[in-house]
């Protein structure tokens, strides 16, 4: 189940068999206050993610993918059940916030600020909360480091408004990476981009993936987005949501150019659509 030497390929069969990320019995309602209408977006939520793997979580707007995904990052809390990250309760105080690289579906670049300072960013905050006493430049040459890593050599000093959508939620990604977390959450990163340049992004970050073998746990509503990069996809039913389905993608890697044509792929994707055609 860990390794990733599925097809053509061999990349990474050292990863361990070790969960990175654990829902035990998570329940999450929204509005617990009794004057207040309360809503439970998430219900019975039981889901382990091992180092290294690539998983997706679908579903219908609404059933609460947004919310599993702060549960993790620990924005949130369960209203019941457990989150843990490498086995340490994301909420409790012996969390380390750094190891999570989160990335949203709108680029969060600040306008003002270059490339490069926008990458530098969480670094300085933390630096001027006095959290922290860094070697900034031991992160000024890391910036430099993860601009070659997503691609946006050449634009360190430009502004985000210089730059297209595309390349902006580049920038944001490489924020993401600044403390080199073990884990990236990604709530529809390249949902707000157009179909090329979502193609072009997926391929990238499965590059990105494979070096630096992180574990993503990555939301989006795009089934074929999710078959192209997963080693699994779970599916959230209608509003409480609850897994229901668990999908190995046993398709090759490296996926590539070709994947969308092979008959695998075209079943998997059927399968998945068949989900939410029976769902009303
Ligand atoms: P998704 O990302 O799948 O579209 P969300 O996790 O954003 O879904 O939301 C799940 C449900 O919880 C929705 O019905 C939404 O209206 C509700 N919800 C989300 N955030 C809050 C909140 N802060 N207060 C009350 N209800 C909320
Ligand atoms: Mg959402």
């Amino acid at each position: 189940m860990s390794s990733k030497t599925t097809g053509e390929s061999t990349v990474k069969d050292e990863s361990s068999d070790e969960t990175m990320i654990s829902f035990t019995d998570v329940e999450k309602v929204y509005g617990t206050d009794p004057t207040e209408e309360s809503v439970t977006a998430l219900q019975g939520i039981d889901l382990d993610i091992t180092q290294g793997e690539f998983v997706s979580v679908v579903g219908p707007s609404g059933c609460g993918k947004t919310t599993l995904l702060h549960l993790a990052a620990g924005i949130l809390e369960p209203t019941d059940g457990s989150v843990k990250i490498a086995g340490v309760d994301v909420n409790g105080p012996h969390h380390e916030r750094r190891e999570l690289g989160l990335v949203f579906q709108h680029p969060v670049a600040l306008q003002w600020r270059t490339v490069r300072k926008n990458i530098l960013l969480p670094v300085q905050i933390l630096k001027e909360n006095g959290a922290i006493q860094e070697d900034m430049n031991f992160y000024r040459e890391r910036v430099e480091d993860l601009i070659e890593l997503v691609g946006l050599e050449g634009f360190g000093d430009a502004y985000p408004n210089e730059l297209s959508g595309g390349m902006q939620q580049r920038v944001t990604i490489a924020q993401s990476l600044i403390y080199q977390p073990s884990v990236l959450l990604m709530d529809e990163p390249f949902g707000s981009l157009d179909a090329m340049t979502k193609d072009e992004l997926n391929m990238e970050l499965l590059r990105i993936w494979n070096e630096t073998e992180k574990t993503i746990l990555f939301i989006t509503h795009d089934l074929d987005e999710a078959v192209f990069l997963s080693d699994r996809i779970v599916v959230l039913s209608t509003r409480p949501g609850r897994i229901v389905d668990d999908i190995e993608i046993d398709l090759p890697r490296p996926r590539n150019e070709d994947t969308r044509s092979r008959e695998r792929f075209v079943e998997l994707t059927a399968e998945l659509h068949g989900h939410f055609m029976s769902q009303k």
